[in-house]
């Protein structure tokens, strides 16, 4: 019999009334010739209240004990939502995380999942219940209980649709499906009826809160389709699956972090494995680095500024400063008030202009552009929180998001399964479920490296510049900018090396435009990607990457991460020995 797994979030269980709805819908997917296991979060905003209770009580309360508390909540959600089919006259049972067996590792409040064993909810079917699970919850190997990261009852749901080799994973919320961006921010957001897994990965990362980023990893890693739909009616919602709604698309969503914060080590020696000081003792505490950014800095020494979420600061300064005192770097500085805006899609790869587009926007409202890192399918740039939702609106409307796509994909959302079978065999493989998986190890010779040096940081520099090399007929593929220490930005882009000259001569007169130095460059660069599921959210990734270019002497140029790939740049000359190493450090994770 097929299965299907029903997520309800927090305002979909808000309330009695909203309890028995969603009860009356498991009840008739079941009907329809369906087991149904329900996956439930806990009610409204009682997560947030118990972390405030916790709050009032100590300021940093013991990891452990704060998923002892934040478990309760989904405890007492899904015993009611089983009350409640029972009510219905209907066979139901709720099982907490660990009734089920999802076993995880220790990390508390951000526990990632090890295995499912699935053994228990297929009998519970097997006898006619509707099983009612617990989101967000695991026990580790001793017993402890155990939490996901907040929003992390999407993850439980696609992680049992995959395990239980679910035929699909529906997401009941409070929006009717997945919009070109938050639908509260910018009202004139389209529902999309479709989208591809690398770009719901990217924009939940990105800050679309409607998914948990790591639902979306194992959505991907074991070909489970994903179905996001109203609670509240019975529109068609929208299906993320292998492909996008529209190929054609450049842009299929823009999306905000609020709530970032830049920080910047100072004066850092400029040798191999220096950077990867900073960056492991960050991991180790298990925060995701984003836009990191290395800057020539003078006399042998580099700056590396990168971004986490505001709330992530205190332990990552804590971090950063055990290691600025390991390296002798000169110090460090942040800043907490910036904001996170990218866009996504799966077309900009193949399209050029989307950055000089992007760029444009935010200069016409003059949004000064504080820092920009790409990904092949991801632009994102840090602004002054003041400014970020203006700039937010000005690239949605740029890209005409609110608008039906060049080509619509197919017209609305099927519930075809894609390739569960496949998803099936690496589940056999793998023996941690939520293992950092490696695709591919790519090396491209082909490119050349220019920097602009010391520009004026002004609004619509990075706008002027792409769009001098716009005319110039240029496709930039990496780009890289950073503020250096006077108010200056430098700019890296990676052109095609038969570019190479032109690139040089549009930034030559760019800087005598502008009083600044002449461009720097390097002719012959390599540029290492490194493709998998979980390359963030994995925290260690982008320092073992620096690792082990380190132990080979390599020292990395420039470096872009997103969710599904790792770039980092270094001289060409060394492209080979740097594929072999990497290729040598991640080969446990290689599928
Ligand atoms: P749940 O409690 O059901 O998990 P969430 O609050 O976590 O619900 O997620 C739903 C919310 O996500 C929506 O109310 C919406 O404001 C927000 N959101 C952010 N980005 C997007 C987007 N791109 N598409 C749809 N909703 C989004
Ligand atoms: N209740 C948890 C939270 O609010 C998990 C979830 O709802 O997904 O974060
Ligand atoms: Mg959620």
């Amino acid at each position: 019999m097929p299965i299907i797994v029903q997520k309800f979030g927090g305002t979909s269980v808000a309330d009695s009334q909203k309890i028995l709805a969603a009860a009356r819908k498991a009840i008739r997917a079941q009907s329809q010739g369906n087991q149904v296991v329900m996956v439930v979060s806990a009610m409204g905003k009682n997560t947030d209240a118990l972390i405030d209770l916790a709050r009032q009580i100590s300021e940093e309360p013991p990891a452990r004990e704060m998923d002892m508390l934040l478990a309760t909540g989904e405890q007492v959600s899904v015993a009611l939502v089983a009350m409640a089919i029972h009510s219905l006259g209907h066979q139901a049972i709720s099982l907490t995380g660990g009734q089920m067996g999802i076993m995880t590792d220790s990390t508390h409040t951000k526990a990632r999942i090890r295995s499912i064993s699935a053994e228990r909810i297929h009998q519970a079917l097997d006898a006619g219940n509707i099983v009612i699970a617990a989101g967000f919850q695991g026990i580790d190997a001793s017993n402890n209980i155990t939490t996901l990261g907040r929003g992390g009852s999407d993850t439980t749901a696609v992680a049992l649709a995959a395990a239980l080799h679910a035929d699909t994973c529906e997401i009941y919320t409070d929006v009717d499906g997945v919009y070109t961006t938050d639908p509260r921010m910018i009202p004139e957001a389209r529902r999309v009826a479709q989208i591809s897994y690398d770009e719901m990965l990217e924009l939940a990362t990105a800050g679309a809160g409607v998914m948990h980023n790591r639902s979306i990893e194992f959505a991907k890693k074991f070909a489970v389709p994903v179905h996001v739909r109203s609670s509240f009616s019975d529109n068609p919602g929208t299906m993320i699956v292998v492909d996008p709604e529209s190929p054609g698309a450049a842009v299929c969503g823009a999306a905000l972090v609020k709530n970032e914060a830049q920080v910047t080590v100072l004066g850092v020696p400029d040798r191999p494995g220096a950077a990867l000081s900073v960056f492991s003792k960050v991991a180790e505490k298990h925060i995701a680095l984003d836009m990191i950014v290395q800057n020539e800095g003078a006399e042998g020494r580099a700056d590396i500024s990168f971004t986490v979420f505001r709330d992530d600061l205190p332990a990552t300064l804590r971090a950063v400063a055990a290691a600025v005192q390991e390296l002798g770097a000169e110090g460090y500085t942040c800043d907490e008030s910036v904001s996170k805006l990218s866009v996504v899609g799966l077309g900009m790869a193949t399209q050029p202009g989307v950055a000089g587009a992007m760029f444009r926007a935010l200069a016409q409202k003059g949004v000064n552009i504080q820092m920009i890192s790409t990904s092949q399918i991801k632009i994102s740039v840090l602004v002054s929180r003041e400014s970020a939702l203006e700039a937010l609106r000005a690239v949605h409307q740029a890209f005409q998001l609110q608008a039906a796509p060049p080509t619509a994909g197919r017209s609305g959302p099927s519930n075809q399964p894609v390739a569960c079978s496949d998803g099936g065999k690496l589940i056999a493989r793998l023996e941690r479920m939520e293992t950092l998986v490696i695709e591919a190890i790519e090396l491209d010779e082909s490119q050349s490296r220019v920097t602009f040096v010391g520009l004026p940081d002004t609004p619509g520099l990075a706008a002027q510049t792409f769009d001098d090399l716009a005319k110039a007929g240029i496709v930039v593929d990496m780009i890289v900018q950073s503020i250096s220490r006077q108010n200056r930005a430098n700019i890296s882009v990676t052109v095609a090396q038969r570019d190479l000259e032109r690139t040089l001569r549009a930034a030559t007169e760019l800087a005598k435009r502008l009083g600044s130095p002449s461009p720097t460059h390097c002719p012959e660069v390599a540029k290492l990607s490194v493709y998998g599921v979980g390359m963030r959210s994995h925290t260690g990734v982008a320092a073992r990457m620096f690792q082990s270019l380190a132990h080979q002497g390599i020292n990395v140029e420039l470096i872009g991460t997103s969710e599904v790939c790792v770039t980092v740049v270094v001289d060409r000359a060394h492209g080979q020995k740097a594929q072999t190493a990497l290729k040598q450090e991640f080969a446990d994770a290689m599928v």
